[in-house]
């Protein structure tokens, strides 16, 4: 196995992309302004796209470009501008869906690399064989396959680099190519702006006795029949790694700098693991993705079609165990304490968990907090507050604070 598989995740916005590079992501994927899903993130101006292409580059990485949105007449003049604008930007690839962005992209640039979304619903290798000879280099395989059906197109394309999903949200259509969001709530899904309907609650109502709903049941335990859980693949990266995939992708631009980071962190160590022939047991490394938001997790398609344990038929509220309390930003060395910017309230008598970029998390209780003038105070209330910490060991910038969420205490 010459090459190593890449690790791909999602980068919402500037802080987004540092941390993932920082918690070691081999590429990242984002968004401008226009054409790219996911308009609930905040997505990249020209500028923050310069910024964050030179920070992945400098770092050894790739950052990809989302144009994935299914176009329509309207949004086409704009497409060769921003697409120019982009590209100078020096960013590494361009993942497209729909075939008129597509051509112009091959028109106007021919020399980046394209890959082909994951919401063009790519199942066997006559597709992949299609989008190849097109000129694609990598096609982004629907999340609706099996490993064995990802083998087979691995035989049967060989040149074509492949890329799968393994963490994150699913969705209960064929990848997002839905249009219950926009019947409900005027929100187009293939537009970036889904609302996830699918997870709410629902009722049957007969028309002649207004008001009296009747729970609808797949079974005796709810009612949320749509509401996948969150896909995770990671008990099964070197089953998959096997399979000859290029690059691993996590879901999530809209997730917070704590979730891309924790994930991410996992991942690599995971996949590390596996090259270094260490892949054992994957408990730490799943008690960790449990701590950031999920659905709680299944194994999606990968071992043919999911059945009723793949819903989370309880609740569609996320899981998260831990809350993100503060990122370090840096070492006040004439008082020897912790610079740390806060994001959650949290207050001395804290026990917290320090996440460093590399190495193992810390457990520790919080002691004395001071604010920037140096007064000490009991606890950090207000959102992205300057803190210093004392009596703490010394932790790199850009390591995470986090501390059980309150429904977990006790
Ligand atoms: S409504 Fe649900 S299934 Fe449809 S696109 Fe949105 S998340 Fe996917």
């Amino acid at each position: 196995m010459d090459k190593r598989v890449e690790l791909l995740a999602p980068a919402g916005d500037l802080e987004k992309l540092k941390m993932a590079v920082l918690y070691g992501a081999d590429a990242v994927y984002l968004a401008g302004k226009q054409f790219g899903l996911r308009t609930a993130s905040d997505n990249f101006s020209i500028e923050e796209m310069k910024e964050g292409v030179s920070f992945a580059h400098e770092h050894g990485k790739k950052a990809y470009l989302t144009m994935n949105i299914i176009a329509h007449n309207d949004s086409m003049d704009q497409v060769a501008p921003f697409l120019e604008e982009a590209c100078d930007t020096g960013i590494d690839g361009i993942i497209v869906s729909d075939p008129g962005i597509f051509q112009v992209v091959r028109e106007l640039r021919p020399g980046i690399p394209i890959h082909i979304s994951t919401q063009t619903s790519t199942t066997n290798y006559r597709t992949v064989e299609f989008w190849h000879r097109l000129g694609a280099k990598r096609i982004i395989l629907a999340r609706e396959l099996s490993l064995e059906e990802i083998r087979e197109i691995r035989r049967k394309v060989p040149d074509a680099e492949l890329e799968i999903f393994v963490h994150g949200a699913m969705c209960i259509s064929y990848s997002g190519r839905c249009l219950l969001s926009n019947y409900m709530a005027g929100r187009d899904a293939n537009q970036g702006d889904c609302a996830h309907p699918c997870r709410w609650r629902y009722y049957l109502m007969e028309e002649k006795r207004p008001g009296q709903y009747f729970p609808i049941e797949e079974d005796a335990a709810g009612t949320f029949v749509f509401n996948s859980r969150d896909l995770c693949l990671l008990p099964y990266l070197p089953e998959i790694i096997s399979s000859g995939v290029t690059s691993l992708k996590i879901e999530g631009r809209v997730k917070s700098s704590f979730y891309v980071a924790t994930v991410v962190k996992a991942y690599r160590e995971a996949i590390d693991a596996f090259y270094e022939g260490n892949f054992g047991d994957t408990g730490p490394w799943m008690d960790e993705v449990g701590k950031v938001s999920n659905r709680a997790f299944t194994t999606g398609f990968l071992f043919g079609k999911p059945g009723p344990e793949a819903h989370n038929y309880e609740t569609s509220s996320y899981i998260r165990r831990y809350d993100f309390a503060g990122l370090v930003t840096g070492y006040d060395e004439a008082s020897g304490r912790l610079i740390v910017e806060q994001r959650n309230n949290f207050k001395a008598g804290d026990t917290v968990e320090i996440l460093p970029p590399k190495g193992p998390f810390t457990e520790l209780t919080l002691r004395e907090l001071y604010d920037e003038e140096g007064n000490r105070i009991d606890s950090a209330p207000h959102p992205q507050m300057k803190v210093l910490l004392a009596g703490v060991p010394l932790f790199p910038a850009n390591s995470i604070i986090r501390r059980k969420s309150a429904k977990e205490d006790g």
